[in-house]
């Protein structure tokens, strides 16, 4: 390729162009400093300050009250998996886990593994993980509910999210980050690895509730406690600068470029109507989820014949349009709508899609 392409990949993804600008401009020489951002030291004053300016951002824009703190880890989504259960869950207690699909699956086995009792409280695994499930069982005395708001490779996120009587939700929410506003009262924890909505791969962000904090469990390697990182504002050990720097970026591009979280979602909002209504206009393709749980960021369908599917992704990536196969568990096409693809993108695969079914429909 010569030139740029439209890019639906699942994760890492696309960044806003605005944002891939910014950092060829400064590379060499950051804030004046003489050094690349990939140089400077994690405590200079330079980086304090941009870490400090994401995490000020990330607040405004997710309306965070005063009680939640701002966190940004390494070892990916992943490492969450048993970080929450290790940090919160001691003999005898219990979690609820609702399995949407596979990380979900993967973030109940490590808790498992580690011992804990886990309640499974709800599942769409009956269904190949088609749907969000409605009648949700939780257990009277769950330390957290752990839920994933929106589920990567089947393409099925919460519309909204369940009542819990008061127990803490703890949410992945790697793959619909800043998607859209959320409540987040609700939330004891959040989560999501930054490789698909908030920047580059390398770093996590964890926004934890106070009493979720004052509840870590001592004795904890400090890598793993919530509480280590937290007192020293993610400077426990080198942070990962460059990742941490981009999402400062990718912030400061859906604060000022795009205006916010509401005409982020508004945004949004149009691609995947957009593009589910080309897949419902054409009975050639076949979306893979029930209409209510449809994800407004990863796009799941299916083509007549393997084949067909095989010629579909290799002519759009042809016409410029990449990443459009599926997840190899679930086979088909996936169209990853992340914030930064934008609706221009979504034109043009539509285009694309309306004259590959007039060809071989
Ligand atoms: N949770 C979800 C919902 C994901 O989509 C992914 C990655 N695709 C993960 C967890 C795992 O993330 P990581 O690779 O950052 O560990």
């Amino acid at each position: 390729m010569t030139e740029r392409i439209h890019n639906f990949n699942a994760g890492p993804a696309a960044l806003p162009i605005q944002v891939l600008e910014r950092i060829r401009e400064e590379l060499l020489n950051f804030q004046g400093t003489g050094m690349s951002v990939l140089e400077i030291s994690h405590r200079s004053a330079v980086f304090e300050r941009a870490l400090n300016e994401t995490v000020a951002r990330l607040r405004r824009l997710m309306r965070l009250p005063d009680d939640y703190q701002v966190l940004f880890l390494q070892g990916g989504a992943s490492t969450q998996f048993y970080m929450v259960p290790m940090n919160f869950l001691s003999a005898g207690d219990v979690a609820d886990y609702v399995d949407t699909g596979t990380w979900a699956a993967k973030a109940m086995k490590e808790a498992k593994l580690l011992g804990h009792q886990v309640h499974l409280a709800g599942s769409s695994e009956d269904r190949k993980y088609s749907y969000i499930p409605e009648n949700i069982n939780f257990s009277r005395d769950a330390v957290y509910v752990h839920l994933t708001s929106n589920n990567t490779i089947e393409g099925t996120q919460w519309p909204e999210f369940p009542s819990t009587g008061g127990v803490p939700l703890v949410v992945d929410m790697s793959s619909d980050a800043l998607c859209r506003p959320v409540e987040v009262k609700p939330f004891g924890l959040i989560y999501a690895g930054a490789q698909k909505n908030l920047g580059p791969a390398g770093v996590t962000l964890v926004i934890i509730r106070q009493d979720m904090l004052d509840r870590v469990k001592v004795n904890l390697p400090s890598m793993v406690s919530y509480q280590s990182h937290a007192a020293k504002n993610s400077m426990y050990n080198t942070p990962p600068v460059f990742a941490v720097y981009v999402v400062g970026l990718v912030l400061q591009w859906i604060e000022e470029t795009i205006g916010g979280l509401e005409a982020m979602e508004r945004i949004n909002r149009e691609k995947a109507a957009r593009l589910y209504e080309a897949l419902d206009s054409h009975n050639f393709y076949r979306p893979l989820v029930e209409k209510k749980s449809r994800s407004l960021m990863n796009v799941t369908f299916r083509l007549p014949t393997v084949d067909l599917e095989k010629e579909f992704v290799s002519e759009a990536l042809a016409e410029g349009l990449g990443g459009v196969k599926g997840h190899r568990s679930v086979g088909g096409c996936r169209v990853s709508l992340y914030n930064a693809v934008t609706l221009e993108a979504v034109r043009d695969l539509t285009g694309f899609m309306k004259e590959f079914v007039r060809r071989r429909g």
